[in-house]
C-alpha cells in the first residue's frame, strides 16, 4: 500500500511553522507496512492543492492530509479534496450538533462559518476531535482513500492514534508488535544520547521515547506478519538497550515501577510495611492502587510529626535532636522501627523537605532520604530533587520504589 502525505498551509511553506506532523506521520507509517514515496507541502490555495491531489491520486492509494480543516476562509482542504475526488458535500446534522455543544460548553458563540466544518461527503467516515472543533474524515472513491486531519499537533496526534492507525492497520497485511521499556534514574536527554546510534538507525522496530516525571518509557514497535515474528524483531533490540542502559531498565513489558515491585513481592512471597513522612501516604497508595496488594502489604503509617516518629516507630529523641527528622539516621530508624513493629519482612521509609518552605542552606528543599530495612540490613539513600512540592513528593515515592526493586534484583 502506497501513501502520500500532503501538508497544507502557507505558514509551513514560509517556514513559520516547523512541519512536525510530517515526521510524526511518517514514523507511524513504516511499521504499518505502508510505503511513502512522496511528501508534499502546499499553500492554502485551491488551484495548487487541486493539482497536488490529482497528482497524488495517480501515484498513491492513500492520501493523508493535514491542515486546513478549520472554519476560516483559508481553510479549504476538505472542499478542494472532495471536489477533486468528485464527491459532493452535505450537512451532517449530528456533527453540527457536536460543534454547537463544543462551543456552548466553552461559553462561546458558534459562528455561521463553523457550519462548513459539519459538511462531508455522504459516505465519509467522520473522525471525532475531542481537542478542537474541526472533525477529521476519511473519504473513499474508486479504490483510493483520502484521510483528512487537522493541522494542530495536539488535535492531529490523538486523532491519528484513535482512528487512523486502527483504520490503516485493518487495511494492511501488517500487524504491530509493541513492547514498552521502562527506565528509571536517567533523564530523557541522556537516555536518548546513550541510545543515539540505535535510535538513528531504527527502522523496524521503531524506538520512540516518552517522558513522565522521573521516568522514561521507550516504545518499540515492529511491523510484522505474526506475533512471533514481531517478538523476534524486537528482542535483539531490547537486548541491545539492556546492554547499554544496564540496571536503569526495570521493565520491558510496560509494567510501571509500582507494578514491578508488586510482582516482585508476589514472586518472593515477602511482606511489606511503609513509614512515611514527606510522602504522606503516597507510597502506601502506590501499592494499594494495585489490586492484589493485600497479599503482601501489611501496613503504612504517616508519621509526620517528630512525636509520631518517636511514639509509633521508636525513632530516638537523641537522633531527632542531633540530626533532625530529615536525615539518614532518622530514615534508618523509621524503616527499622516500622519493620520491627509491623512484623513485615521489608520496611520502607521516606523523610524529606518537600517545600516550598522549610529549606535551609544545609538542608535545601528537595533533600530527601529513603530507607529500606530487612532483618539483616538497612540501606539509606540521600537524594537532592528539584521542583515544586507535588513533584518532590512524587519523585520520592519513585526513588523508594527503585531502591526496593534493586534490592530484589540484587
Ligand atoms: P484550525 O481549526 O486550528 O484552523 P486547521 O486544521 O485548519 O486547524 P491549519 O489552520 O492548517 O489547521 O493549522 C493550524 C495550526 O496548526 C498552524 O498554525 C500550526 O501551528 C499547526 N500546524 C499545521 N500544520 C502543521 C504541521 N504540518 N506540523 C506542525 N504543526 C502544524
Ligand atoms: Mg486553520
Amino acid at each position: 500500500m502506497i501513501a502520500e502525505l500532503i501538508c497544507v498551509g502557507t505558514e509551513l511553506l514560509m517556514g513559520q511553522v516547523v512541519n512536525t506532523n510530517a515526521r510524526f506521520i511518517a514514523e507511524k507509517l513504516a511499521p504499518l507496512g505502508i510505503t511513502m514515496y512522496y511528501q508534499v507541502v502546499v499553500g492554502d490555495n485551491v488551484g495548487r492543492l487541486t493539482q497536488v491531489v490529482k497528482t497524488a491520486l495517480a501515484r498513491a492509494d492513500i492520501l493523508i492530509f493535514c491542515g486546513g480543516l478549520g472554519p476560516t476562509d483559508d481553510d479549504l482542504t476538505k472542499e478542494t479534496v472532495a471536489a477533486a475526488m468528485d464527491l459532493p458535500l452535505v450537512l451532517r446534522t449530528d456533527e453540527w450538533d457536536k460543534i454547537v455543544s463544543y462551543f456552548t460548553e466553552k461559553g462561546r458563540e458558534v459562528s455561521p462559518n463553523n457550519k462548513k466544518q459539519a459538511l462531508f461527503p455522504p459516505d465519509a467516515l467522520v473522525l471525532d476531535n475531542p481537542f478542537g472543533t474541526a472533525p477529521g474524515c476519511i473519504l473513499e472513491q474508486d479504490g483510493k482513500a483520502a484521510i483528512l486531519l487537522p493541522g494542530p499537533p495536539r488535535e492531529m496526534i490523538p486523532m491519528f492514534g484513535a482512528h487512523v492507525e486502527p483504520w490503516l492497520l485493518a487495511r494492511s497485511d501488517t500487524r504491530l508488535y509493541t513492547r514498552e521499556v521502562r527506565v528509571f534514574g536517567m533523564g530523557e536527554a541522556d537516555v536518548a544520547q546513550k541510545l543515539s546510534s540505535l535510535i538513528e538507525n531504527q527502522s523496524n522496530p521503531t524506538i520512540a521515547p516518552y517522558v513522565k516525571p522521573g521516568e522514561v518509557t521507550l516504545r518499540l514497535t515492529a511491523g510484522c506478519d505474526s506475533e512471533d515474528e514481531g517478538r523476534a524483531l524486537v528482542e535483539p533490540v531490547l537486548a541491545q538497550i539492556r546492554e547499554i542502559l544496564g540496571d536503569l531498565v526495570y521493565s520491558d513489558t510496560g509494567r510501571s515501577l509500582p507494578e514491578t515491585c508488586h510482582d516482585l513481592f508476589l514472586q518472593a512471597g515477602k511482606t511489606l510495611a511503609v513509614a512515611e513522612s514527606c510522602t504522606g501516604g503516597l507510597l502506601a497508595s502506590a501499592f494499594v492502587d494495585i489490586p492484589g496488594s493485600s497479599a503482601y502489604f501489611i501496613e503504612g503509617a504517616v508519621t509526620y510529626a517528630n512525636e509520631a516518629k518517636v511514639k509509633r516507630l521508636g525513632v530516638s529523641r537523641d537522633t531527632l535532636d542531633k540530626y533532625g527528622a530529615v536525615s539518614a539516621e532518622c530514615a534508618r530508624e523509621m524503616a527499622q522501627g516500622m519493620r520491627r513493629t509491623s512484623g513485615a519482612d521489608i520496611a520502607l521509609a521516606t523523610t524529606g523537605i518537600a517545600g516550598p518552605d522549610g529549606g535551609t542552606v544545609d538542608k535545601p528543599v528537595g533533600l530527601v532520604y529513603v530507607a529500606l530495612a530487612t532483618e539483616e540490613n538497612v540501606t539509606v539513600q540521600e537524594w537532592r530533587l528539584y521542583g515544586e512540592r507535588a513533584r518532590v513528593r512524587g519523585l520520592t515515592v519513585l526513588y523508594a520504589l527503585d531502591l526496593l526493586r534493586r534490592f530484589f534484583f540484587s
